[in-house]
């Protein structure tokens, strides 16, 4: 049995072909599945009987299995999937305004190892196939759809963000066609401003992607000078910041949006200081010459979640406001995350937490109740260990 939500469109033409049916095809198939969340091939009426009686025998449109769902007080939900084998990965609900954020995981755990993410602290287990990715996207639009009663054509998820769990850049070859499914206009049809992956910094896979499918791109960068970045993100004694930043400069001659995002971990006496603000801002403003050249971007602060192991705090608000004063005085967009769905440790940084003991997904999945599952703002004070994941 094959699964198509392995396939951006392109792919299941191809596939289409070799069952013998015309791509177009494939094009019908693709719009059942992605736009109307149909996965049973008898429900597809504009597909000939004889094409729907192969789909049942050799296709399959499979979901993933919810081990928990929670419902934060701001609306947040955070769906934890078991992915088999003992492996759990999450997807995170952003409802605001006018938009819904979907932030989508592409591993399960990450090789990465940053110093404050759970994630990095649980270890890498696996990639996750295009299937899964797809697969995050495909179960929260049509779940939401339907709780939302939205009418056909109306979208819950409007924007993406690979800000799961994983690196996005060391799963390439899955990503690239999720996020093609994500863009395509008989599929969920978002715009490439509206879908951002987010790295630590994979310098060659920056460029791949720039040449391949050029979406709005995030940058973690988190310290303003090699030594720091070394410890924090340990990918950059392969990857060191003026060459991560020569790719983001390359990568904005094709992106969908004349800048970068910064993204940058505010972590209590580490990275917070004034004088780290001024070297981030030298960094980034450059002076236009050669010797520093700068990069067309926004920051953005994200407040620490914490997580015991990490031995790290969140910066003092203030703290944080003082940092963002001196980028802003300089002429750098600068914003500060509002941490969301903190209730539920759905927030930046907190979603490994959930599945860092691998062992007890299956026990959680039996406890979990049904959906909908708002917890008590207590949750935490009541000894449950807040664990950093991601997203706000
Ligand atoms: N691996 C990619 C994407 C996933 S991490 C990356 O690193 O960019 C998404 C974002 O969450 C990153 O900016 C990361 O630095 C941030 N993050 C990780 N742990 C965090 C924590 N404990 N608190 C706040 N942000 C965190
Ligand atoms: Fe991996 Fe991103 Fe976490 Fe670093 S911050 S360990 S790259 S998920």
């Amino acid at each position: 049995m094959v699964n198509l939500l392995q396939f951006d469109r392109g792919a299941l033409a191809e596939w289409c072909e070799q069952q013998g049916e015309q791509a177009f095809r494939a094009t019908q198939l693709f719009r059942w599945i992605h736009q109307r969340g149909e996965r049973d091939f008898a429900a597809m009426s504009n597909l000939a009987k004889s094409f729907r009686d192969k789909l049942v025998a050799s296709a399959e449109v499979v979901d993933l299995a919810v081990a928990s769902e929670q419902v934060a007080e701001d609306g947040t939900i955070k769906w934890l999937f078991d992915v088999g084998a003992g492996d759990a990965v999450e997807t995170v609900f952003i409802p605001e305004t006018g938009r819904g954020t979907l932030c989508i995981s592409s591993q399960a755990g990450c090789a990465v190892n940053c110093r404050f993410c759970a994630t990095g602290h649980q270890g890498f287990s696996r990639n996750l196939t295009t299937a899964e990715i797809v697969a995050q996207l495909w179960h929260a639009e049509f779940e939401l759809r339907r709780r939302l009663g939205l009418r056909e054509g109306e979208r819950a998820i409007t924007n993406v963000v690979m800000m799961g769990m994983g690196e996005p850049l060391q799963n390439y070859s899955q990503l690239v066609p999720a996020l093609r499914t994500m863009l395509d206009d008989h599929g969920y049809g978002l715009s490439r401003r509206r879908v951002t992956v987010s790295t630590s910094g994979v310098v060659p896979m920056i460029d791949r992607l720039r040449d391949d499918c050029p979406v709005a791109l995030a940058v973690s960068l988190h310290a303003p000078d090699d030594a720091l970045r070394d410890e924090l993100v340990p990918l950059n004694r392969k990857y060191p910041i003026a060459e991560l930043l020569a790719s983001a400069r390359r990568y904005l001659e094709r992106a969908p949006r004349d800048f970068i995002t910064i993204e940058y971990c505010m972590l209590d006496g580490v990275n917070d200081s004034p004088a780290q603000a001024e070297a981030l801002l030298a960094l980034l403003h450059g002076d236009g010459t050669a010797a520093a050249p700068g990069l067309a971007c926004k920051v953005n602060l994200i407040p620490f979640n914490p997580f015991a192991a990490s031995g790290l705090k969140r910066s003092p608000a203030a703290r944080v406001a003082a940092f963002a004063a001196v980028l802003q005085d300089g002429g750098i967009v600068t914003t500060i995350r509002k941490t969301r769905g903190d209730d539920i440790a759905a927030a930046c940084g907190q979603l490994a937490g959930e599945v860092q003991d691998r062992t007890r997904v299956v026990e959680r999945r039996a406890r979990a109740a049904p959906v909908r599952v708002a917890l008590p703002a207590s949750r935490r004070s009541a000894g449950e260990p807040v664990a950093p994941g991601r997203r706000s």
